[in-house]
């Protein structure tokens, strides 16, 4: 991954949010507080401002100007998370110019990690981490980014008949099993935004 595509990807990552910003809504309603897409939009869009201004020079750059963005424009949990994630991620790349596979998965781990500090999820407690988990792990086992985007699928899928066991979810108890975690979703997202451009 060059500065190029990381800009691809965060852009196509914009572009899904945008289109599929009421649909991540409908997935909150049930379980939360109907949000969802429109916080991540709201963030997603200032990561395609504050893209354009700063014109990072990398790819670990790009990541984290747009974890950065995220972190300081999103009100509700996703932004936080989002951009940690994003941010550690970019971190990890450090000044290089093209990241390989090896260095993309040891990144996305990175992030993941700092999601797991930071919220204190595990996997089965019906959050972002159940999605994102399994697509860090595909990665790391020499998988392709498409195959570690369906492994998010199947990882978001898997949260349907779950009791949430963090963030606002939580809150509904037994009630929230059933429905599908949005933030889960909004990585499918993110995974399928980075294999079209890989
Ligand atoms: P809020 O819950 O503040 O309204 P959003 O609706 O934007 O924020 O985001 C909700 C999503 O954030 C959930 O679907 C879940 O995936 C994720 N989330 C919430 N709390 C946590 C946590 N502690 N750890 C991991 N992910 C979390
Ligand atoms: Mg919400």
């Amino acid at each position: 991954m060059n500065t190029d595509t990381a800009l691809a990807w965060l852009r196509g990552f914009a572009a899904a949010v945008d289109e599929h910003a009421a649909a991540l809504t409908d997935l909150d309603r049930p379980i939360g507080d109907s949000d969802h897409g429109v916080n991540l939009q709201r963030g997603t869009r200032a990561v395609l401002d504050a893209l354009d201004a700063q014109a990072p020079a990398t790819p670990g750059a790009v990541l984290t100007t747009a974890g950065s963005t995220l972190v300081s424009t999103v009100g509700g949990a996703s932004g936080p998370l989002f951009g940690t994630l994003l941010r550690r991620a970019g971190k990890s790349l450090g000044e290089t110019g093209d990241a390989d596979a090896p260095a993309l998965a040891a990144a996305l781990r990175a992030g993941l990690d700092g999601v797991v500090k930071l919220g204190g999820a595990q996997v089965g407690d019906a959050t972002l981490v159940d999605a994102l988990t399994p697509a860090v792990e595909a990665l790391e086992a020499g998988r392709s980014v498409a195959e570690a985007a369906d492994a998010a699928e199947q990882g978001a899928a898997s949260t349907e008949p779950l009791v949430a066991r963090k963030g606002r979810a939580s809150y509904l108890g037994e009630r929230g099993a059933g429905h599908r975690d949005p933030g889960a979703q909004s990585v499918v997202l993110l995974l399928r935004a980075l294999a079209a451009v890989s």
